[in-house]
């Protein structure tokens, strides 16, 4: 099949495995240039396949020379369909891991499930013994627990909110309009992107003795400047956060050899993001800036400065004096803000192009799912499966 981006909206619902493992590659070739990382040796990555935790994945595997275990939860490909960019960027993570002969698997599967933590601890009992580093870093959109199914909603609390929008379908500035969320939802968001299934996770992993004497894990979330607030710090997403927040300081006291953190990232184009009414406006406002300045950074660059400079440094763990690992400290720097915010103001459909950088956006949006390449070849007929 010639495997050709069929966008819709905030998604494209096709993804190219060749330009999949470019993705990849670059990023493990970012990796592979910069100085070692002396931490993580056993590695489980909980939401591994794109965004921030196939970044975490690659530079722990490929600068710590870690092992790796994933858990994502993609399609693998029929005859009729690709698969989702995940599994394609798995199979090509898998494959460039073990040709520098470094230890990968990934479990395909619900991680909110106990059927995945059980078959996550056979594979650790088996193959690793243990793991000293867990990174949490799922971003769903709903969890079945117990048997009933909460779903997570991106809305803003108290009043309805208004605000400008970049209409990912015409690159034209709207006004958004987000309702507000009832008490249901909040609690249903924080059910699903809150804390409780870290948690559960390490508990799951301590009860069978595969934790570490000396364990670290981290889960991340977004701040961010003012006028992005109603929709995610102060809306239900924000909530979750809260409560993953207190989550990591829970963990911390209740498992003597478990130290958790929060690490609050750089607003990025993802898929998770991409979803987020206002925010892909604000990104292509703040690319441009940071650009401009040349302190942008992508998935890769903030989580090899992550585990490289703020976690596993000399220092140790360099947090905030609320306790947050702040990998956000370059997006939120006063001058960066001042800079976005001024063409916040003055954005319009009309000069688009010159305040935002659109068209980064969007090169950023079709390499997720494996497209704009310039060394891949579109035309060529791949067979699927
Ligand atoms: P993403 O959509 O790229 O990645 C989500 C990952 O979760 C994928 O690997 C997916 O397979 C996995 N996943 C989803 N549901 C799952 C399930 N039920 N079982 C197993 N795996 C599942 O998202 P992302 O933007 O990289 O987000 C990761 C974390 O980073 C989230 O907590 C998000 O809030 C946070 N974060 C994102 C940004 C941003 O701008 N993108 C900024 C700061 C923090």
């Amino acid at each position: 099949m010639i495997i050709q981006p069929k966008v819709k909206g905030f998604i494209c619902t096709t993804a190219h495995p060749k330009g999949c493992r470019e993705n990849v590659k670059r990023q493990i070739t970012y990796v592979k240039k910069q100085p070692a990382i002396k931490g993580a040796k056993n590695v489980l990555v909980i939401g591994c396949s794109t965004g921030y935790g196939l970044a975490s994945r690659i530079s722990l595997a490929f600068a710590a020379k870690a092992k790796t275990l994933g858990i994502m939860f993609e399609k693998a490909p029929t005859e009729r369909r690709c698969a989702t960019a995940g599994y394609y960027n798995t199979l090509a993570f898998e494959e460039m891991a073990k040709e520098d002969g470094l230890y990968a698997k990934t479990i395909n599967g619900d991680a909110f499930s106990d059927e995945i933590k059980a078959q996550t601890i056979d594979i650790i009992k088996k193959d690793l013994g243990t793991v000293d580093m867990i990174v949490y870093s799922i971003a769903a959109p709903r969890r079945t627990k117990d048997g009933v199914t909460y779903s997570s909603c991106i809305k803003a609390i108290g009043d309805e909110f208004k605000n400008k929008n970049l209409d990912l379908v015409h690159n034209t500035i709207t006004d958004a309009s987000i309702p507000y969320a009832n008490e249901e939802e909040v609690a249903n968001t924080i059910k699903v992107m809150g804390g409780e299934d870290w948690k559960e996770w390490i508990e799951a992993l301590d009860k069978a003795g595969v934790l570490a004497p000396d364990t670290t894990t981290v889960a991340y979330s977004y701040i961010g400047p003012e006028v992005t607030h109603a929709i995610y710090k102060n809306g239900t997403i924000g909530m979750a956060k809260n409560h993953l927040v207190a989550t990591s300081k829970e963990i911390t006291s209740d498992f003597q050899n478990v130290n958790a953190f929060v690490s609050v990232n750089k607003a990025l184009v993802t898929q998770a993001s991409s979803a987020i009414p206002v925010v892909p406006l604000y990104i292509s406002l703040l690319y441009k800036v940071m650009k401009d300045k040349g302190i942008h950074e992508g998935c890769i660059e903030q989580m090899y400065r992550l585990f490289h400079d703020k976690m596993f440094g000399t220092a140790g763990a360099v947090t905030d004096d609320s306790g947050l690992i702040r990998v956000d400290d370059w997006e939120l720097r006063e001058d960066v803000q001042t800079a976005v915010m001024e063409n916040w103001d003055k954005v319009t459909t009309k000069n688009l192009k010159d305040v935002a950088d659109i068209d980064g956006y969007w090169d950023d949006f079709y390499k997720m799912f494996g497209f704009h390449f310039d060394n891949v070849n579109y035309d060529e007929d791949i067979p699927l499966v």
